[in-house]
């Protein structure tokens, strides 16, 4: 290409959730850079510490002044984190990582690739689950086909927080509101074209990972309550099919009086319709419960982040305060 220099090179941004990844952060960064640094676009990093405690952020400041970071001032989840992250970027295209390694920075490539191809959207997806147990496989296999029967947005199997996004994905991302984030379907909800490039999880570069198994039984439950009202409206069913069959019993158990004189028993059997139907009875309070927690979470209007520490300065067009109009805590640089 002769006038190289006269063809404006898109900015592609990249976006780093960290916390406590002291093991694999330099290696990352390294890997990272070397990728994007071959590619024929303008950089852009941005490491979100979401308060770690080890030397993360330590490490992040080693990393160079034209890396953008950004320090949440406690541990706010890896969803507040990416929200930062897609707040403060200014590419023509985000990707959005893991700091672990287990999202290899080549892809990115790869997914660069599709969307100067015109996707607006492209999706890493998991070639495989080797790197997971037999128990994790099987409650994402059950996650997936449960949240995409019951939510009007379904995800594709497989497709991790690992992707790319145009621009204008970002600013439709940016401006939902919601305080309670579940990425993975939030990402997806502005649709446009996707595609998604197969990739191969590696292990963890170092370090264990922060999703505890009832860690991701709450974040499961949060996708599903928040992407879909079908758990809330089965109740209604469910109760009217209750009222139905009480009314056939009570007939079945009148004629029998009528026929045959006989006085009911069965002790046991009421005891034990007693246990059930309460049993659902509470389920159902308990799924109310867990809306009314999410909009007792969403009136509030707290921010979602914190930041303690930034080399993003205010007054730039990434003014902190700006951001979501919003108090944001901000230390003079
Ligand atoms: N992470 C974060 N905040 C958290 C938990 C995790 O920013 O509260 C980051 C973490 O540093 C990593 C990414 O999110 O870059 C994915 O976390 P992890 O590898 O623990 O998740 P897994 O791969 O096990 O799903
Ligand atoms: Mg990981």
């Amino acid at each position: 290409m002769s006038d190289a220099q006269s063809i404006k090179l898109p900015t592609l941004s990249v976006v780093v959730p960290v916390h406590n990844e002291v093991d694999a952060l330099p290696d990352f960064h390294r890997e990272l850079t070397r990728v994007v640094g071959n590619m024929a676009v303008v950089p852009e990093y941005i490491y979100v510490d979401d308060g770690s405690t080890d030397d993360s952020w330590q490490l992040i400041k080693t990393f160079g002044g034209d890396v953008r970071r950004i320090r949440f001032s406690r541990n706010f989840g890896k969803e507040a984190a990416l929200s930062a992250g897609l707040d403060v970027a200014s590419g023509d295209a985000i990707v959005v990582i893991d700091a672990d390694l287990q999202h290899p920075p080549e892809v990115i490539v790869e997914l660069y690739a599709r969307w100067l191809a015109g996707y607006k959207i492209v999706c890493a997806a998991r070639a495989n689950r080797d790197t997971d147990g037999p128990l994790r496989r099987f409650a994402s296999r059950s996650f997936y086909r449960t949240f995409n029967s019951l939510s009007d947005q379904p995800i594709p199997r497989g497709v991790s927080d690992f992707r790319l996004m145009d621009r204008r994905v970002v600013d439709i991302v940016r401006l939902m509101p919601e305080k309670s984030r579940f990425m993975k379907a939030i990402l997806s909800w502005p649709g446009f074209d996707m595609d998604i490039v197969p990739f191969e999880v590696a292990p963890r570069a170092g370090g264990t990972s922060k999703f505890s198994p009832f860690r991701l039984w709450r974040f499961g439950l949060d996708g599903l309550f928040n992407f879909s009202s079908k758990p809330l409206q089965v109740w209604m069913y469910l109760g009217l099919t209750t009222i139905a069959l009480s009314i056939v019993i009570f007939i079945v158990i009148v004629i029998g009086y009528i026929v045959s004189g006989a006085s009911v028993s069965g002790y046991r059997t009421v005891i034990a319709l007693l246990i059930g139907v309460s049993g659902v009875q509470i389920l159902g309070i308990g799924m109310l419960g867990e809306y009314l927690a999410r909009v007792f979470i969403e009136v509030k209007r707290r921010p979602l982040y914190v930041v303690s520490e930034s080399n993003v300065a205010p007054g730039s067009d990434n003014d902190w305060a700006h951001i979501r109009g919003e108090l944001a805590t901000f230390p003079p640089v």
